[in-house]
């Protein structure tokens, strides 16, 4: 990865592109003013028209390899927001493909109109794109995103991201059978951002896959120095989260089982957490990559179980052994029977198919009370334990008394 700041400052007189060059990003100016200039091939230079805040330089060289049309220089000083064509390329692969062949096509023609136009210059009158340019930056939450997604690979570089761990309790015998990873962002300035805002921004922009690369790693690392910390016979397990982009890496499951034996755990020891839509979306690559990962001993868990897709045929295709029960079910289940039915077949069908059940956020022990008398094996939520640092997890397990759920 780059190291890039997400900002980009630059003096008036700096060029901040040249024609001819190519290009690996386009800016978005936060404020100052540039020029724009063209070289002709007679080598005489022209003006073609100036930006400020609000606008887009260089925008078609992270389309398409062609060279810049222009030379940009800074006539103010100026504070930029860059979009890296890295960040762009995967931006573009995860749309529809029919907006990637109109957006090419656009750029091809838009490159001709320019050709053409450096004949007729003289007598050309075009109309100014700002007004354009800046209807497409106002929409704030794409300039948002864009910010967000830059500042969290810079996160990722200076260590600003951490994980916590949350306990996930055998309901019947009150002991804590592993934790599940939970990535925490301590921003700078903002203070902790929750992974509810930047993990489907880290996904978007293809930043997750070095995220869950640092977090596997990382959770690992820590249930070795946690087991050892506590010195527990029983070994635990530690859950770790993965989205599609993970696995749309060839080398997923090499880097992840080299990740695992190069730690002091066992491949048994961790999980896989994945959500219903990543296997609807990935089906031909995920059933082997799973299938590796099971095979090597490893656990998988589908996340947010029943918020998903309607069909359950892909329980049988792929090798699942856990079910965690989105924390929706279990907050219903003592406001309408229909969720208390619906945990209750969830909690029989996985039984029944001899798989492991987890609830999740139980908040309250009569919640854990009931899904103890279901038969449900285990379940994580505030009523045990909030995700925690790993010093706070060794302390808690030095003190933990089972945790007494019968009446
Ligand atoms: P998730 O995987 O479903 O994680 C469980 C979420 O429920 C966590 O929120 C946890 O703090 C919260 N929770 C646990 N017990 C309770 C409870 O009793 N009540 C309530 N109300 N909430 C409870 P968190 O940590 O904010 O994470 C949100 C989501 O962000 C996660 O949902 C997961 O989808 C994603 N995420 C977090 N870390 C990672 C990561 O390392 N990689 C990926 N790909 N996604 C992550
Ligand atoms: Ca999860
Ligand atoms: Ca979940």
């Amino acid at each position: 990865m780059e190291d890039k700041k997400a900002k980009k400052s630059f003096k008036a007189g700096d060029t901040i592109m040249r024609q001819g060059e190519k290009g690996d990003c386009a800016y978005i100016i936060e404020s100052g003013q540039v020029e724009i200039l063209i070289e002709k091939p007679d080598g005489s230079t022209q003006q073609v028209g100036t930006r400020s805040e609000g606008t887009i330089i260089g925008e078609m060289a992270i389309v398409d390899e062609a060279p810049r049309t222009a030379t940009v220089k800074a006539i103010k000083d100026c504070t930029m927001l860059e979009i890296s064509r890295d960040d762009f390329a995967m931006r573009l692969k995860t749309t529809d493909p029919v907006i990637q062949m109109i957006s090419q096509v656009i750029l091809t023609r838009y490159r001709d109109t320019l050709t053409r136009a450096e004949i007729l210059r003289e007598s050309d009158n075009y109309p100014p794109p700002e007004a354009l340019e800046r209807s497409y930056t106002a929409q704030t939450d794409v300039v948002e995103s864009i910010k967000i997604a830059n500042e969290f690979r810079a996160a990722l570089k200076n260590d600003e991201i951490d994980l916590h761990y949350q306990p996930i309790i055998d309901l019947n015998l009150g002991r804590v059978l592993g934790f599940e990873a939970l990535m925490r962002w301590t921003h700078k300035e903002e203070g902790v951002i929750s992974p509810g805002i930047f993990i489907p921004i880290a996904e978007k922009s293809g930043l997750i896959v070095e995220a869950s690369k640092w977090a596997a790693k990382e959770a690992c690392a820590a249930l070795g120095r946690i087991e050892s910390a506590v010195g527990n016979s029983t070994p635990m397990y530690v859950s770790v989260n993965f989205s599609s982009h993970d696995f749309a890496e060839v080398d997923f499951f090499d880097n992840l089982l080299s990740t695992v034996e190069n730690s002091n755990i066992q491949p048994s020891q961790i999980k896989l957490e994945i959500t219903e839509r990543l296997l609807i979306q990935q089906p031909d690559n995920a059933k082997a990559t799973l299938q590796a990962c099971r095979d090597a001993g490893m656990g998988i868990a589908i996340d947010d179980f029943g918020t998903g897709y309607s069909s359950l045929s892909y329980l049988y295709y792929f090798p699942i052994e856990t079910l965690k029960i989105d924390q929706s079910f279990i907050r219903a289940m003592y406001k309408e029977d229909r969720s208390l039915e619906l945990v209750k077949s969830i909690v029989g069908l996985g039984k029944n198919m001899g798989l492991n059940i987890v609830a999740e956020g139980v908040e309250h022990i009569e919640e854990a009370r009931l899904l103890q008398e279901m038969g449900c094996d285990s379940a994580q939520g505030y009523y045990f334990a909030k995700p925690m640092s790993e010093q706070d997890i060794i302390q808690l397990l030095g003190n933990w008394e089972p945790a007494r759920i019968s009446a």
